[in-house]
């Protein structure tokens, strides 16, 4: 489109141009036409085509010419010279005829033939008579027959001797005689040649000028379009998009001209579409580099670049404060997962015209991952706290369900805030900042409103401190297993052990290190998927020592191994439990798995998969601080598990709390009515104890009878332990 438009406008009238700009413009025109045809005269004589025309057009002339030359010119003019000389012979004889004088003898005396032979070319004449009888022979006279005396005319050229013979007769001489002529007609032949090397000449000389003018006219009007039409079509072969093309001096009346003006319509119109399409290639480039295809709305580059410009406009002087809020739509993926991606998609474009609409034009809304969107919106009086934005957007989500193929879904959102600059100058820190308090949004139960905090960051860094030394830790052998005993609260019999995780991370202290909580290090795990190699060492160290226990010391208990949501969903689980079993040579119903209700939230349909998996192996399931997630009865009755931990929070309060020991009560009712086994964990006296014989609990597993203890001292405690659930000294 440009260099089209160029080219047009360079060649458009100009405006306010005085005559002296316009007659300097008139004479470089005239002088850049002269320098071109100046040019185009040199390349006439290069250009092959028109040596071409101008050899055949010469050799044409010139071959037509010598054509007329000896079927026409030459045999007239050789003949003329003839008919010239029988003529001033044919006058001077008549002139000399006696009219008086007899028909029987010569008309003319011998001194008179004798003067005319001296003056003319004339070699001997002979008259006849009327009647073709010779009456007198004067000089070489000819012998002529009788047939060719009475032929009217006759006449013959020897070319050999150069001799002339011809008859008069009473036509010519106005008397009735017979003349027979003999003439020395040899100059004949040098003029004839004399004529042909003239007209040679001439002919050569026109065939140079006809082939020069030929020549300048071929290369003014065919070979100088043709060059122009050449270089033109170079130029666009060249720069296709922008064709340097002058405006075409040639009159487009005629064919070449308006060849040349059909040739630069098409070169700019080409131009055109190339730019046209170039530029909605680049187009369509943009829209997918930087839009989110399914909501149409910017993607995360472009909102990081809309950050970043709001922000340089702010060191201008020129724009205010801007809040950045993440958004990260709560359970997204269990809709994605029940409902199909159709339903999920459609949710997530309703959720992206909801916010557009609910926000102001000067916002930025953009789509910046899954189910994540990310706003900026400059404040203002109406709007001056991130917060204020951060509820709007909280509220548009909340407000109304979402209506997608008639149905209604109510989505809930986690969002966190942040302000520019005010928690930080750097436009990228402010987005990274937002998606920090989204994270703790998250993480404090979802559906709520974080704003950035320096203590967040504090405790993003302090998580990347603990994951680097878990990672440490692994390889320094800083995890051990502690085992904690379970007993049947009917016989009071040791019936298993729960593994648990213990990290002793050495330090400078007194104590050489320090113990770090498996509530602490085991978030970081799982979200840094350290955990399945964690999981995987746990399962096969348990095991080992179970299998020990059983086989050196006879102690026949099950162990049970702590299993994490992420475990399910980030490998193969079952099939690592079915070989680690299978290469320690371990009972699978010794082996239980404890999982928590979290797993139902995830993929449902793996979970059950996986669960079932694992009990076709013969591995025990045990759902772990049941009463405190998600409960949900459905899932008790389709998946085969054996036994519900009640959370020892519940335990712990249901002595002084009514509602505490109601729950604790129905779950172990439910299990009795699933006909699953229930196990109290966080017994920690004698009354939670005998509350739990009374309401009919059937396993306990608490600091009253151990703590959990390293390998060996488990080992101590089982050999010592007499079955009478009291606690060991
Ligand atoms: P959990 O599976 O519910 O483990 C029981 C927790 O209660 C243990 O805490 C245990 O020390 C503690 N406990 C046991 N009896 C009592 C008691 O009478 N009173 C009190 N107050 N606490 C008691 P611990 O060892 O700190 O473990 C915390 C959590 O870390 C575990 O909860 C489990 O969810 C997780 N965890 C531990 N080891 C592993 C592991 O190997 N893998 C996975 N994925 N998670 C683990
Ligand atoms: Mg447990
Ligand atoms: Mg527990």
């Amino acid at each position: 489109m440009i260099p089209a438009n160029t080219q047009i406008q360079s060649f458009l009238p100009l405006k306010n141009v005085s005559d002296q700009e316009l007659s300097f413009e008139q004479h470089d025109k005239s002088k850049a036409k002269k320098a071109a045809f100046l040019s185009s005269s040199a390349q006439i004589w290069k250009s092959r085509l028109s040596w071409r025309i101008a050899a055949a057009v010469f050799m044409t002339i010139l071959l037509v010419q010598t054509m007329i030359m000896n079927f026409g010119t030459v045999p007239t003019f050789r003949q003329r010279l003839l008919t010239d000389l029988r003529e001033t012979n044919s006058i001077a004889i008549a002139a000399m005829i006696d009219p008086t004088a007899g028909y029987n003898k010569a008309p003319f005396t011998r001194e008179q033939v004798e003067r005319l032979l001296n003056i003319s070319n004339v070699t001997g004449l002979t008259v006849y008579s009327y009647q073709s009888e010779p009456i007198a022979t004067f000089g070489s006279a000819p012998a002529m027959a009788e047939k060719n005396i009475r032929t009217t005319g006759y006449n013959r050229y020897d070319s050999q001797t150069g001799l002339y013979e011809l008859v008069l007769n009473a036509a010519d001489l106005k008397r009735p005689y017979y003349i027979a002529i003999k003439i020395d007609a040899s100059d004949i032949q040098d003029k004839v040649a004399f004529f042909i090397t003239d007209t040679i000449k001439i002919m050569l000389t026109m065939s140079l000028f006809v082939t020069s003018v030929l020549m300048i006219a071929l290369g003014r009007w065919l070979l100088e379009p043709m060059l122009f039409m050449r270089s033109n079509l170079l130029a666009a072969f060249k720069s296709p998009e922008e064709p340097n093309i002058p405006e075409s001096p040639f009159d487009t009346r005629d064919e070449v001209g308006s060849a040349i003006e059909l040739t630069q319509k098409l070169i700019h119109q080409n131009a055109d579409n190339l730019t046209r399409i170039k530029s909605a290639a680049e187009d369509k480039i943009h829209k997918l580099a930087y839009y989110d295809t399914l909501t149409g709305l910017p993607n995360r580059t472009l909102f990081i670049q809309s950050l970043n410009e709001q922000a340089r406009q702010k060191q201008d002087g020129t724009a205010d404060r801007f809040a950045v809020v993440a958004i990260d739509l709560d359970h997204f993926k269990d809709i994605n997962d029940s409902m199909g991606h159709n339903i999920g998609d459609a949710i997530l474009r309703s959720v992206a015209r909801r916010l557009r609409s609910a926000m102001p034009e000067s916002a930025v809304v953009s789509r910046s991952g899954e189910d994540e969107y990310a706003i900026m919106m400059p404040l203002s009086a109406d709007i001056n706290t991130a917060r204020d934005v951060a509820e709007k957007v909280h509220h548009v989500i909340r407000s109304e369900p979402f209506k997608v193929f008639n149905e209604a879904f109510q989505v809930r959102a986690s969002i966190g805030v942040a302000t520019f600059p005010d928690d930080a100058i750097d436009p990228d820190q402010v987005l990274k900042n937002a998606d920090i308090a989204l994270n703790r949004a998250k993480e404090e139960g979802r559906d709520t409103i974080k704003e950035y905090s320096e203590d967040f960051d504090r405790a993003v860094q302090a998580r990347f401190q603990m994951l680097r030394d878990l990672r440490d830790a692994m390889e320094h052998d800083q995890l051990d297993l502690h085992y904690q005993p379970q007993l049947d609260l009917k016989t009071g019999k040791l019936i298993g052990a729960e593994a648990l995780l213990r990290w002793f991370k050495p330090d400078n202290s007194k104590e050489g290190g320090t113990f770090v909580s498996p509530a602490d290090f085991i978030p970081v795990a799982e979200q840094s998927g350290l955990i399945v190699p964690i999981g995987e060492w746990v399962m096969r160290t348990a095991c080992e020592n179970a299998k020990g226990w059983h086989d050196e010391h006879g102690i026949d208990i099950r162990i049970a191994i702590n299993v994490s949501a992420h475990q399910f969903s980030q490998s193969d689980i079952c099939a690592f439990t079915q070989k680690t079993i299978k290469d320690i040579g371990i009972d699978a119903h010794k082996v239980e798995l404890e999982v928590t209700e979290s797993v139902f939230m995830d993929d449902i349909s793996h979970t059950i998969q996986t669960l079932q998996n694992l009990h076709a192996i013969g591995v025990e399931l045990a759902i772990d601080d049941f009463g405190t997630g998600y409960s949900s009865l459905s899932y008790l009755r389709q998946f085969p598990i054996d036994r519900l931990k009640i959370d020892q929070s519940f335990i712990r309060n249901a002595l002084n709390d009514q509602d505490d020991a109601s729950i604790a009560r129905t779950i172990i009712a439910l299990g009795r009515a699933l006909n699953l086994k229930v196990i109290a964990e966080g017994v920690e006296t004698i009354e939670h104890e005998q509350f739990l014989i009374k309401e009919g609990c059937d396993e306990v597993q608490g600091f009253r009878y151990s703590r959990p203890v390293p390998a060996k001292d488990f080992l101590a405690f089982a050999k010592a332990y007499n079955n009478d659930l009291k606690p060991l000294d």
